[in-house]
This record gives C-alpha cells, sequence and structure tokens, in this order.
C-alpha cells in the first residue's frame, strides 16, 4: 500500500539544526523523501545579532558536518576552497573566525538545498492525524498561508525560544526588545527620533557586544549595561570543561539523575551563559576607562541590579531599579531596552517552558517525565503515549539542552552528530517497511 502522507520526513525551521540534517538525508545511500519549512525569506543564521567584527563562539571545524563526515562537500574548510579564500583564511591566524563569515558558510551550504526548502513559510500547527481510512497515523504540518503538507516523521528545529524577565512580560511595548531582534529594532529606532539613553539588560556575551556595538554606532548616546552580578565574567575556557562539548557528555548527561544534572549544570555554567570572552570584556573595560580620561563617560556598567518595575510612556520607559551596592532603588530613563537575557530551556519554572509552543497541538500525543516537561530519549524522539503507539517519531532538534546538557541547545559543536542520531533512528525505525539492509542505513 503506498503512503498516506506527503514526505518520509519534515523539518520545521532550516536554521544550523536542520540544515546539518539535510546534509546527513542527503548523504545517505537510500535517500528518503524530504521537506523543510522555514519562516525567514530565504537561508540566514542568526542574522539580528551580525555584528561587524563579532567572532563565533565554536572551533570553526565543528561545523555542520566536519565530525559526521570530515570527507563531506559541506564542510567549512571546502566552503573556504571554493571561495577561493583557504590560504588567506589560514593565514589570518584567527582562533575564531568572524560572523561574518560563519553565516556565508552556513548561507552556501543552506543555499544547495533550495530545492527542498519552503522560506516564507511559517509553521503554525503541528497535528497528529490518521489518513481517510483512519488506519495510517502521520503528522499534518498548518502554515501561516494555510498550506497543509503531511510526513511520516517530523523534526521540530525552530530554535530556542527568547527569555525576557517577568518584569517586561506585561509590556508589550516596541522600544523593549530580546536580542534576536536588536539591529532591526536599533536602526528603526535610530530612523525615527534621537537616542539618548539605550539600557542593555544582561551579563552574556551579547550583552557585552551589544553595549560595545551602540557605543561604536551611537557615540553620543549614553549606555547602561544593567546586571545582576558585581562584574561581567570571563567564560570558563578551559579545555577540561570544554569536554561538555564533546558527544560522550550527552551520554554521560543524560544518564544522570536530576540532582546530577543540577549540579552540573551549576558548576558548567559559565562555559557558556552569563559570561563573555576576554577579547570583548578587555575591549570594553578600556573603552569605558578611555571615556573616564576623557570625561565623558557615556558606558556605563550598574552592576548589583535587580530591576524591580517598569513604567512605559510616550517619551521614554523608566526602569525601577533596586541596587544592592550600595542597597538603594534607582532609577534608570531609556529610549530602548534590550534584553540581552537568554533563552528558555525545556522545564518547570521561571525561564523554562514544558514543551516549545509550536508543539501546542501535538504534545497530547507524547509523555511527559515527572518533574512536568516533555520527556526525551538519547535520539533526541519524544516518547509516544499509549494510545500514539504507531504514530511516526517526532524529534527536538536544538531543544534539549535540560536532558542531554550544554552541548546540545547553545552550540554548533555536535549538531552533526546529533543528525546523524535522528537518521540513525528514523531508519531503525522505519527498516521493516522500508526493506533497508543493515548497509544501506550508512551515511557517507
Ligand atoms: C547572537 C548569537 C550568536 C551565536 N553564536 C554562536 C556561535 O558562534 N557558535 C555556536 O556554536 N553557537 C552560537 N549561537 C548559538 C546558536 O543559536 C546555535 O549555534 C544555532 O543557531 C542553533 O541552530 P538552530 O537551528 O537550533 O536554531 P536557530 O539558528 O535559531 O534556527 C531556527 C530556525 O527555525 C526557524 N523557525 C522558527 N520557528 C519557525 C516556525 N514556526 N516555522 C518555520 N520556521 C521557524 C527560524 O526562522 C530559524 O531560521 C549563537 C546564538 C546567538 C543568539
Amino acid at each position: 500500500m503506498l503512503p498516506k502522507y506527503d514526505y518520509d520526513v519534515i523539518g520545521v525551521g532550516f536554521g544550523p539544526a536542520n540544515i546539518a540534517l539535510a546534509i546527513g538525508l542527503a548523504e545517505l545511500e537510500n535517500k528518503m523523501s524530504c521537506l523543510f519549512l522555514e519562516k525567514n525569506k530565504g537561508p540566514s543564521w542568526q542574522s539580528n545579532m551580525l555584528l561587524p567584527h563579532s567572532d563565533i563562539q565554536n572551533h570553526p571545524l565543528r561545523d555542520l558536518v566536519t565530525p559526521r563526515n570530515p570527507r563531506s562537500r559541506f564542510t567549512f574548510t571546502n566552503f573556504l576552497h571554493e571561495k577561493g579564500r583557504l590560504f588567506e583564511h589560514l593565514n589570518l591566524g584567527m582562533k575564531f573566525p568572524f560572523r561574518t563569515e560563519y553565516e556565508q558558510y552556513v548561507k552556501w551550504v543552506a543555499e544547495c538545498f533550495d530545492d527542498i526548502v519552503n522560506y516564507n513559510t511559517e509553521v503554525t500547527e503541528i497535528r497528529a492525524v490518521l489518513d481517510e481510512h483512519n488506519s495510517v497515523p502521520h503528522y499534518r504540518v498548518m502554515t501561516r498561508g494555510n498550506e497543509c503538507f503531511t510526513a511520516k516523521n517530523i523534526v521540530v528545529a525552530p530554535g530556542r525560544t527568547p527569555y525576557i524577565p517577568m518584569v517586561f512580560q506585561d509590556h508589550k511595548d516596541d522600544r523593549i526588545a530580546h536580542l534576536t531582534h536588536y539591529l532591526p529594532v536599533l536602526n528603526r529606532l535610530n530612523n525615527s527620533g534621537e537616542l539618548k539613553h539605550i539600557v542593555v539588560v544582561g551579563g552574556s556575551q551579547s550583552a557585552v557586544e551589544i553595549a560595545l556595538h551602540l557605543s561604536d554606532e551611537l557615540p553620543l548616546t549614553n549606555i547602561s549595561l544593567v546586571t545582576r552580578n558585581y562584574g561581567l565574567r570571563m567564560k570558563d575556557v578551559s579545555p577540561f570543561t570544554g569536554e561538555v562539548y564533546f558527544p560522550e557528555f550527552v551520554n554521560r548527561f543524560f544518564s544522570a539523575d536530576s540532582n546530577e544534572k543540577e549540579r552540573l549544570k551549576r558548576e558548567l555554567h559559565h562555559t557558556n551563559y552569563s559570561s563573555s570572552d576576554v577579547d570583548v570584556l578587555d575591549e570594553l573595560y578600556q573603552k569605558m576607562y578611555l571615556q573616564k580620561i576623557n570625561g565623558e563617560q557615556r558606558l556605563k556598567l550598574v552592576n548589583r541590579a535587580e530591576i524591580d518595575s517598569i513604567n512605559c510612556n510616550e517619551s521614554d520607559i523608566t526602569l525601577n531599579i533596586i541596587s544592592k551596592h550600595p542597597n538603594e532603588m534607582m532609577r534608570l530613563q531609556a529610549d530602548f531596552v534590550i534584553c540581552a537575557t537568554g533563552f528558555t530551556d525545556l522545564g518547570v519554572g521561571e525561564g523554562k517552558e514544558t514543551h516549545p509552543n509550536i508543539l501546542d497541538g501535538l504534545v497530547s500525543n507524547f509523555d511527559f517525565n515527572d518533574e512536568g516537561f516533555l520527556d526525551v530519549n538519547l535520539d533526541y524522539s519524544l516518547k509516544p503515549n499509549k494510545r500514539s503507539h504507531s504514530l511516526g517519531m517526532c524529534f527536538l532538534n536544538g531543544l534539549c539542552e535540560s536532558s542531554h546538557g550544554m552541548g546540545d541547545a547553545g552550540s554548533f559543536s555536535l549538531l552533526s552528530l546529533r543528525a546523524e542520531s535522528i537518521i540513525s533512528a528514523i531508519i531503525s525505525n522505519d527498516m521493516p517497511a522500508r526493506g533497508f539492509s543493515g548497509n544501506s542505513a550508512k551515511i557517507g
């Protein structure tokens, strides 16, 4: 009997996670039919934060494919070779390439898959449905343009949900933006009037990069970097802690109990969060010092500060801040507030989500763990509950830091191996139906 769905696999989102998956599927000996749905107009990678001079945070060879298949034509090295820049790039002596160049690499790979990607296509709903004979359960994916696609398996990779602190959540004001919207909002506000004071909230790499960028772009604007911490911290870049981005760490973290997971998360937090690389910290410190010498301190760090409440009115946004150092209330008036406050993880409580919103219509088919959030297998598939046992597989690609550890969400490092895990799971699940031989499951 012919399958009653359009594709073997539909991928939701075509950022690095699903681009790595597309490469893996293309390098299979036995092809599967697949389609990727992407809401952006074309290929991109975190384009709203593409700041001049910023560099990437991962080893460039831990790209979209090298750790899985170093001989692939989609490696960063081959990109440089095909662009005729390999020797010049190596001559730069940069440990971490410019983000602009890496974005070009991501786009260059994505463009090779134009025939299997629908851009300008935002997925609004995913449901489990039966075919017209009520016999073959599969996934139905609906888009904002009311298109409908069906697939046996689905790989959900929309990127992590931006985290906006509670105090800002009730204020829908277009002068308050998460870092993932930074450049377009800055351009709009800057074009519509003078920006006298901008507040950047957070103590992350992005917060520091934004403060530096603002002070370059708008040298006459006052910029306050507001953080709960005493100082801006350096990333933990010890090679020993760097092993959290090894595949072995994923297995170790996944099999740890919840107490051990919490302990590891606390210990390893500053490998990626609330911390920055030393080059941008030095640059910021020196810039502030130079402004002090010249008697025009426009860049300020507001430390040990908790934003208690905010008021938005036509002329500006007032932030009421409890300063712990010394203990007093202070008030900042801003024309633009950027929340460089990170992303949510699967979990329960402030800054967590039990499932990504995009799965609202689907989650009743899957198990939740004892803590109350979606239960994920080691191969990134969700665990179907009893009534959904014959449904194809649904994977979370890039959203599993809570279960799989640091290397999962915030990094390129394991993208290609994660794609391999997902493809192997689809193949193993499909083998009897497709009559695959063991050999044909090999990825190039
Ligand atoms: C500013 C910034 C810099 C970073 N720099 C680095 C770095 O240097 N090195 C590193 O390892 N990691 C970095 N990261 C982490 C980075 O997020 C990941 O490395 C990588 O982008 C994750 O890929 P992804 O595909 O999971 O998510 P994303 O890159 O977020 O891609 C998700 C895609 O899904 C699409 N999408 C979302 N919802 C829908 C929908 N409903 N329908 C259709 N499409 C949808 C989005 O438009 C997007 O294209 C950075 C993150 C940020 C925010």
